[in-house]
Order: C-alpha cells, then structure tokens, then sequence
C-alpha cells in the first residue's frame, strides 16, 4: 500500500509523545556502560523539514513540537529529546525536526548500533542520504516485521525496538500484536515501544486487549489524547506500549504526561493515563 508519508505529520502532538518516550528509554538504555543496539521497523525519512509543502498542509507541528518551544521552560524528563531536536534545528529553531532515527542518533554512544528498516522507497532514499557514511547506522529496505525477524536478537543482548507502523489497513492492528510476539519469543529481554494511533473508542481499546491476551508481561502503556473522543473523524491522540519497560519510566511518565497534556492540549478536551497494561 505504502501511501502514508510520514513528512505531512511530523513534529505533531503524537511525535512528541513518541519521541519524548524514545529519548527516555534511550536515557535510560545509555545509564549502564555495555554497548546497546537499536532497531526500528519502519522508520521513515529520518528528518523533515518543516516548512516543506507537504509539512506546511495541515502545519500539524504547529500544534505539537510548536507548542512545546513556545513554553518558558520544560522539565527534566525532555531534556534528551529536546536536545536531539536543537541538534538537527539550531537552538529555538524550527525549520527542521528529527524522526525517531535522529533522536535515537543524538543518544547513541561510539559503541552502539542502531538498525533502520523502511519499506518506502522515496522515504528509504532520504534516510539512507541521511546516514550515508555513518558505520553505526544501518539502514535496509526492508519490510520491518522481516527486519525483527532477522535482526533479534541483536549480538549486544541488550537494546530497544521501536514499532511505529502507519496502520494503512485494519489488519495492522493485528499483525503488530502477532509480530510483538514473535520477537519477544526471540528476544524477551529486549525493550519494545510500539507507538499506536487513538482514532475513535474501539481500534486501539482491541489493540490493547489483543495485547493483554497474548500473554506478554510487563506492559505499560502512556496515552496522549488532545481532543474530545466524540470530536469529528480523525486522529484524537496516540499511546506507546512499552515492553520490559526501564526502572522508574512508570514514575517519570506520571509526572511528565500531565505536563505535556497542559501544553498539547491547553483545553483539556482529551486527557492521558499511564498504566500497567500487564504488570510483572
Ligand atoms: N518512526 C518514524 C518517526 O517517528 O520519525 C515515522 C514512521 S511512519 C509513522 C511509518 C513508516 O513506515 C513510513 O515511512 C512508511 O513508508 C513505512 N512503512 C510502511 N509499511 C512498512 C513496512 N511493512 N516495513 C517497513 N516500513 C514500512
């Protein structure tokens, strides 16, 4: 299908929460000293410039990444991310903001690898010319839930994988569970973050059900919503599942999500949780 371009979304309300989750499990991965791998199944572009035509049509950043550099400060939590964005966009700037593999770039250390999967081939172009030359960067046009297949477990033994599919068809939903699975099975000890969109009550509460049944422990999820779910048709916000989640990221989501629903929503016509999915 391969109809999604990620350059029309980016830097919106979900892009934050997925990259303020990325850059916290990141954190959290580089507070011990033996090297770590990070994977991602379909990672798009890898940066966007946002005054694009294709980032200038609905200017969703505007309302996301725009809303959180108009504030005076921010807290701790943002700090990674934050950085990743001043790294591609110049201190205050806004003209470009980082996919999930230049977050994920600006927290790697020398000794860890990261591995790229992206379908698209206009998207997989761009993301291999952002990383030509880098030899911690591998990047495959790959189909991602292949790419789990081949690349778990990673020869480190220890590391993240993000799933961020673009959901084009139902059975999506479905397939991420199956894929989720499958790779734990392969690699249980690794962390998972699978990003999923909220579009009305039912799609994702059956994601998340499907999720509980499949017999995966140590699941938290944080949610992001910033409009009323009885609003009109589309996106109303998006969740991160987390797998084998990092000490304390349940504390730091609790302090930080409010934060960022305040900002993201300053109506407060959605709302957030974070919770235990499956504990222990
Ligand atoms: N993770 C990126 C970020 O946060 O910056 C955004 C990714 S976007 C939501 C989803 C991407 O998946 C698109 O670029 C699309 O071309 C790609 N894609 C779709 N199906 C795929 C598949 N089966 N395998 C790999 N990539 C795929």
């Amino acid at each position: 299908m391969l109809s999604y371009r990620h350059a029309f979304h980016a830097g919106n309300h979900a892009d934050v929460l997925k990259h303020a989750v990325l850059a916290l499990l990141l954190e959290a991965l580089r507070s011990k000293q033996a090297p770590f791998r990070y994977l991602e199944t379909h990672a798009g572009a890898g940066v966007y410039d946002l005054d694009s035509p294709e980032a200038r049509r609905n200017a969703e950043h505007e309302q996301g990444i725009g809303r959180i550099r108009a504030q005076a400060g921010s807290p701790p939590a943002l700090a990674g991310y934050l950085a990743a964005l001043d790294a591609v966009s110049g201190p205050g700037g806004r003209a470009r903001y980082p996919g999930s593999p230049r977050v994920a770039r600006h927290l790697l250390r020398p000794d860890d690898r990261m591995v790229l999967c992206e379908l698209h081939p206009a998207d997989h172009a761009l993301l291999r010319a952002e990383f030509a030359g880098d030899r911690q960067v591998a990047v495959h046009r790959t189909d991602g839930y292949q790419g789990l297949k081949a690349f778990l477990p990673p020869p480190e033994r220890r590391g993240l994988v993000l799933i961020d599919p673009p959901y084009e068809v139902k059975d999506e939903y479905r397939q991420v569970v199956a894929a989720l699975g499958a790779a734990h099975r392969r690699w249980p000890t690794g962390i998972y973050a699978l990003w999923y969109p909220v579009l009305d009550t039912t799609t994702h509460a059956r994601l998340l059900q499907d999720l509980v049944q499949s017999g995966l422990r140590r699941v938290l999820l944080a949610e992001l919503r910033v409009r009323p779910e009885d609003g009109p048709r589309g996106m109303k916000g998006s969740g991160m599942v987390i797998i084998n989640p990092p000490w304390r990221l349940d504390r730091t989501l609790e302090a930080l999500l409010p934060w960022l629903w305040d900002v993201l929503d300053p109506e407060h016509r959605g709302g957030w949780r974070m919770e235990w999915l499956v504990p222990e």
